[in-house]
């Protein structure tokens, strides 16, 4: 069994801290490999090479930088299947998914290609007789990624492309259930010409993001994950003084109004709810069916499910892979079985036998109503409740008075009222018969209320202003000739 090591100043170190965690093929079952956990000494080691690499690149040109990731970009693209295929072996989901979610990646490493439009910072001129102003953007040293298991390639480069792009060394620490995509991301970024040392992998637990948070020379965090852990890193950073975004869970609602098209809704709720296992933090897990709709969806989404095929990420055929690991399968496990309890209706049930591996079948239950904790609790697995209410203003008033606010969707033909919903609701990204919005690299991503702990939304333009500072430079070029001594508070004239 092959140990999975850090990538610090250009090649892959084994680490020392004699602490390891095991790593699984979802689909047998059976761990593969085992994960390095850095200590906290193996974390000061590495924002010290980090410090020194960026303050070479920080002075960097910008054609420069654009011309690495134009070549990052490039290597992205032709490795594809081979980063996919990394995904797969160790998250689960399905090689296509896998690609899609490369590609989804490299949208924002495009976008970071433009930096030399992005940094152009402002110009006023004649602000008072002879003073000029200008406002540079500069770099805000080491910061650091901290990432989740679910998109272990698309969300490390949501950060890394523009954290570089503006002159920052970037310190990854991956999810320690999926490791191996950000060894590859390294050698990537290293063969695109970024100097060894700008961008380094700390492989690790609890133990390395309290040391990242610890440390005074990391300027910002960013973090994507749960609830509870965006919530900790938000406050334990920002107490520090670092600037902190902190993307957290989420509790999707998907509202089908009674005149939408039924099939189209059905077809909609299979792919957000089921596609990854449910494993994304913008997978639908509630549908809020208004009114007469109710009936005919259920039984549409219900006579989708066993078309569904549930298999291997490297089965071509398949649709659906497993969960991420035997703990979290039991956790979701747990939901289903609590659900007919709590007063649910089991419709369609995804348990059953499956061969080895952390499997579990598309799961849709009817009737799901607030308090009951197959809805306020995240689930993140293939299970797809429904809400029924009868009204639109029922449907608003439950998205919004739940505690998470990353994604909803509206499906309706109504124009007028999808237009109303956009402004009506309390969360950040919204689609309007898309079931899944997430944004495109050029806008940026971000959650409300508890799914995003912070002021700035992830990649995109609010991206470039979370990596940089601002400074304004006022100027004025000596005169002779109006040289005066004024002790008055200056004005402009
Ligand atoms: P997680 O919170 O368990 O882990 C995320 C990261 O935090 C990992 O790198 C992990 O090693 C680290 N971590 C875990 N426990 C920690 C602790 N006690 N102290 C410090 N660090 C800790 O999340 P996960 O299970 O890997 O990912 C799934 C979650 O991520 C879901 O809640 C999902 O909604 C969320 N997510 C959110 C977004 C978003 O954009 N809002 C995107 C993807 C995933």
């Amino acid at each position: 069994m092959h140990t999975i090591g850090h990538w610090i100043d250009g090649k892959v170190a084994v680490g020392t801290s004699g602490r390891f965690g095991p790593v699984y093929d979802p689909a047998r079952g059976e761990q593969t490999a085992s994960v390095a956990l850095a200590s906290s000494d193996e974390v000061a080691d590495v924002v010290a090479i980090a410090a020194r690499a960026a303050a070479e690149w920080s002075a960097s040109s910008l054609s420069a930088r654009a011309a690495a990731l134009f070549r990052f970009r490039e290597l992205l693209d032709h490795h594809r299947e081979e980063l996919a295929s990394l995904i797969t072996a160790e998250h689960g989901k399905v090689l296509s998914d896998a690609a899609g979610e490369v590609a989804r990646g490299q949208e924002t490493v495009e976008f970071a290609c433009a930096i030399p439009h992005l940094l152009k910072g402002s110009h006023s001129t004649e602000v008072s007789s002879g003073v000029d102003v200008h406002t540079v953007l500069q770099p805000l040293g080491v910061v650091a990624g901290i990432t989740p298991f679910n998109f272990p390639v698309m969300v490390p480069l949501w950060m890394l492309a523009n954290a570089i792009a503006c002159g920052n060394a970037f310190i990854l620490k991956p999810s320690e259930k999926d490791p191996s995509p950000s060894l590859f991301l390294a050698e990537l970024v290293q063969q695109a010409g970024v100097p060894d040392g700008l961008f380094n992998v700390v492989q690790g637990d609890r133990e390395a993001v309290d040391s990242l948070l610890a440390h005074p020379e990391v300027a910002a965090v960013s973090f994507v994950g749960s609830t509870p852990i965006a919530r900790h890193i938000y406050e334990t950073g920002t107490k520090g003084g670092k600037r902190v975004q902190a993307l957290g869970g989420a509790k999707n609602h998907m509202v089908v109004l009674p005149d939408a098209d039924v099939d189209a809704a059905a077809d909609a709720a299979i792919s957000a709810g089921y596609g990854s296992a449910g494993e994304r933090c913008m997978a639908i897990s509630v549908v809020v069916a208004v009114g007469s709709v109710a009936e005919p969806l259920v039984a549409a989404i219900a006579a989708r499910i066993p078309s569904v095929i549930v298999g291997p990420g490297t089965d071509p055929s398949s649709q659906m892979g497993p969960l991420v690991t035997a703990e979290h399968r039991a956790r979701v496990l747990s939901y289903v079985e609590g659900s007919e309890g709590e007063g649910a209706t089991l419709v369609v049930d995804g348990r059953g036998d499956w061969p080895s591996g952390f499997y579990l079948g598309c799961t849709l239950l009817d009737h799901v109503r607030p308090g009951m904790k197959v809805y306020d609790d995240e689930i993140f697995g293939p299970v797809l409740g429904v809400v029924r209410v009868e009204t639109y203003d029922e449907a608003v008033a439950l998205v919004n008075a739940n505690p998470y606010g990353n994604g909803v969707a509206v499906f309706t033909r109504d124009g007028g009222v999808a237009r109303r919903f956009q402004l009506d609701v309390t969360v950040g990204m919204v689609g309007v018969n898309v079931s899944i919005p997430v944004p495109v690299g050029f806008h940026s991503f971000g959650g409300w209320k508890s799914s995003l702990f912070g002021d700035s939304a992830i990649y995109g333009p609010e991206g470039i202003r979370f990596y940089t500072r601002p400074k304004v430079v006022t100027t004025r070029w000596p005169d002779p000739s109006t040289s005066a001594i004024d002790l008055g508070f200056p004005q402009t004239r």
